[in-house]
C-alpha cells in the first residue's frame, strides 16, 4: 500500500523527546474550549506515548493569527482542557521555538507532556521557513504527525521539520485516516459508490474526476446537481448554478458514459423561493422547477433511488450534503442518505465521510457511530481523494523502509 507509513508503534520513544504535531485548532469562547472533539481525537496517540514514557512536546496552530502573537489565538485554553482530559499536568511554553521552548522541553521528565504556544504566531510556520523548521526540530529527538487536517499544507511543522528530525512517523489518528482514505483510493471493495453534493462543482471537480476513474456509481445531489441538470438542458430556476462549469459538467457526463460509470442525477428535488426556509417548499420533478424557484434538497423519489444504489455497496465515499441541511425543512435528503449509509457498515461495507459540512451533518444525524470513518481533515481529505500527494504524509517514513 502506497500509504502505509511507520507509526508510533515502530518508534523507540522511552525517555526521548517526541515532537508531535497535532490539530488542536478548536473553537474557543471566553477563554474556554467550546468543542474538544479534536483534542479527544488525539488522545489515543498522546496516551500511548506517555505510557511508553516518552517526553512529549505537542505543537499546533489555532485560528488564523496575522503574523504575530495575538491573545485571541492562544493555546492556553487547550492546555487546560488537555490537562482535564489527561488528569495530569501539562507543561506550557509561551513560545513554540527559542530559549523558552527549549528550556521547557529539556525540563520534561519521562511520561510528561508539554504544550507549545500557537505555531502560527510565527509567519515562518506557514512559509515553511527552513530555519524555523530547524528551531522546531531542536525540541525533539524524533517526530510524530497526528494532524491529518493540515497534512495537505507544506508548513514548517508538517513538512519542513522532517528534514531535520528523524524518524518522522504517523500517529494513530493519521494512520486511521490513511487506512480508510487510502483503501477508498487504492483498494476498494466493490460495488464502490461515491455520493457527491455540496455547494459548488468548481471546488470539487478534481474529486469528481478522480473518483470517476475508480467508482462503479456516482450519485450526485446538492447544489452541484443543478449545474449537471442545466448542462442536460433541464430548467433550474434560480438554483445555484455555475454557468462557467456547464461544459465541464458535460465532459463529466460523457466521461462517465465512456467509462461505464453509472452517474445518477436526481429526478426530483425540494423547491422553494427562499433558501433560508422562510417560504413554503414542496417536492417536485426537476423538470417542473419554476423560474422563481430554487432546488434546496433532493426529493423523496431521488432519495429512494439513491438508497437502492447504495444498498449493495461495499465501499461508499460521501462528500457534500444533499441540500441546504442547515435549514431543517431542507435536511431530509442529507439525513436520509446518512440513514441509508449508516446501515451498510453492519453489512460489511466500508463507509467514509469527508468534508467539514458533511461530517457535521452526519454528527447531527446522531448516526456517526455507524460509519466506518468520518474524516477529521476537510480540505486534506478532499485533496487526498483527488489523488494529490499530501506533503505532510509524503514526509513520513514508509513502512518497510
Ligand atoms: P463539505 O464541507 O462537506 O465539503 P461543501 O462545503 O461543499 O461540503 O457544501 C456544503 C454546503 O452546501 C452547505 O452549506 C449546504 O447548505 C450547501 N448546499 C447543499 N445543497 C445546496 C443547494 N441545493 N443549494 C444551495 N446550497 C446547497
Ligand atoms: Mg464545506
Amino acid at each position: 500500500m502506497r500509504f502505509a507509513k511507520k507509526t508510533v508503534q515502530q518508534l523507540d520513544c522511552a525517555s526521548r523527546r517526541v515532537l508531535m504535531r497535532v490539530d488542536f485548532n478548536v473553537p474557543v469562547a471566553d477563554g474556554a474550549v467550546t468543542d474538544d472533539t479534536r483534542i479527544a481525537a488525539a488522545m489515543s496517540t498522546i496516551r500511548y506515548l506517555l505510557q511508553k514514557r516518552a517526553r512529549l512536546v505537542l505543537c499546533s496552530h489555532l485560528g488564523r493569527p496575522k503574523g504575530g502573537p495575538d491573545a485571541r489565538f492562544t493555546l492556553r485554553p487547550v492546555r487546560e482542557r488537555l490537562a482535564h482530559l489527561l488528569r495530569a499536568d501539562v507543561a506550557w511554553a509561551d513560545d513554540c521555538v527559542g530559549p523558552v521552548a527549549e528550556a521547557a522541553a529539556a525540563a520534561l521528565g519521562d511520561g510528561q507532556v508539554l504544550l507549545l504556544e500557537n505555531l502560527r504566531f510565527h509567519p515562518e510556520e506557514e512559509k515553511n521557513d527552513p530555519s524555523f523548521a530547524q528551531a522546531l526540530a531542536r525540541l525533539g529527538d524524533c517526530y510524530v504527525n497526528d494532524a491529518f487536517g493540515t497534512a495537505h499544507r507544506a508548513h514548517a511543522s508538517t513538512e519542513g521539520v522532517t528534514h531535520y528530525l528523524k524518524p518522522a512517523v504517523a500517529g494513530f489518528l493519521m494512520k486511521t485516516e490513511l487506512d480508510y482514505l487510502g483503501t477508498a483510493l487504492e483498494d476498494p471493495k466493490r460495488p464502490y459508490v461515491a455520493v457527491l453534493g455540496g455547494s459548488k462543482i468548481s471546488g470539487k471537480i478534481d474529486v469528481i474526476t478522480s473518483l470517476l476513474h475508480k467508482v462503479d456509481r456516482l450519485l450526485i445531489g446538492g447544489a452541484m446537481m443543478f449545474t449537471f441538470l442545466k448542462a442536460q438542458g433541464k430548467p433550474v430556476g434560480r438554483s445555484l448554478v455555475e454557468d462557467d462549469r456547464l461544459e465541464l459538467a458535460r465532459q463529466v457526463l460523457a466521461d462517465a458514459a465512456k467509462r461505464g460509470v453509472e452517474l445518477v442525477l436526481p429526478g426530483d428535488c425540494v423547491a422553494s423561493t427562499a433558501p433560508d426556509g422562510s417560504a413554503p417548499s414542496s417536492a417536485k420533478a426537476v423538470e417542473l422547477l419554476g423560474p422563481d424557484e430554487m432546488g434546496v434538497d433532493i426529493g423523496p423519489a431521488t432519495l429512494a433511488g439513491f438508497a437502492s444504489k447504495l444498498r449493495d455497496a461495499k465501499t461508499v465515499v460521501w462528500n457534500g450534503p444533499m441540500g441546504i441541511f442547515e435549514v431543517p425543512a431542507f435536511a431530509a435528503g442529507t439525513m436520509g442518505v446518512a440513514k441509508v449509509m449508516s446501515e451498510l457498515k453492519a453489512r460489511g461495507a466500508v463507509t467514509v465521510v469527508g468534508g467539514g459540512d458533511s461530517v457535521a451533518a452526519v454528527q447531527q444525524s446522531g448516526l456517526a457511530e455507524r460509519f466506518s470513518h468520518l474524516s477529521t481533515g476537510g480540505g486534506a481529505s478532499l485533496e487526498f481523494l483527488e489523488g494529490k500527494v499530501l506533503p505532510g504524509v509524503a514526509a513520513l517514513e514508509d513502512l518497510g523502509a
